[in-house]
């Protein structure tokens, strides 16, 4: 089975659980755990850092002693919204500390002030039909290291990247019911 902790610092943490017990149903002896300290980081297989206030995360992240074990995880991660800013290795917000685990600059709240959410139809690599993203005061990358490989831009930027084990998403793939982003996920584990 394979083994994936939510980060349970802030944000939307119980639809990251239930998107992945969805996903690994097929998968016996599989299990979804909530991550809060460096101790539940043992035996995973993956991470999720879910979506909500990136700079809430971060100084969550400093005050529970996470940074280190975070930077240091040597499972898959799958980092939607703020967990995509806090994947990065530069951000556009000095209160952001990003754990560097994919060479990328990431601007947050890349949509202005007028447009809080959207939804937009994707065409994502790797997925035979369209993905509708839900983007909620998204971020977005501006550039990324020439190892990552980029699934999706709009023209705002780029909004979905995997390098390595890792992926990000700019929009909620854990919201929804679409779940061929996490089977992608999990295939690329090698578990
Ligand atoms: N704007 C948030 C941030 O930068 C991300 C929003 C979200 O995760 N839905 O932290």
């Amino acid at each position: 089975g394979v083994k994936v902790g939510v980060l349970a610092l802030q944000g939307d943490v119980a639809e990251h659980i239930t998107a992945f017990h969805d996903a690994l149903a097929d998968r016996p002896g599989s299990s979804v755990v909530v991550v809060r300290t460096a101790a539940d980081l043992a035996d995973l297989d993956a991470l999720a850092i879910p979506g909500g206030e990136s700079t809430t995360i971060s100084r969550l992240i400093g005050k529970n002693g996470l940074y280190e074990p975070l930077a240091g995880f040597e499972g898959g991660i799958f980092a939607t919204c703020a967990g995509m800013v806090l994947i990065a290795d530069r951000v556009d917000d000095p209160r952001v500390r990003p754990l560097s685990l994919i060479p990328m600059h990431v601007a947050r709240n890349a949509f202005g002030r007028q447009v809080d959410s959207r939804e937009a139809m994707l065409e994502v690599a790797g997925l035979a039909e369209p993905f509708r993203g839900v983007f909620i005061r998204a971020p977005v990358a501006t550039g990324v290291g020439s190892d990552v490989e980029v699934l999706a831009r709009i023209p705002e930027g780029i909004v979905a990247v995997r390098h390595g084990r890792h992926m990000a998403f700019a929009f909620h793939p854990e919201l929804g019911g679409d779940l061929r982003l996490h089977r992608m996920f999990l295939a690329g584990l090698g578990v």
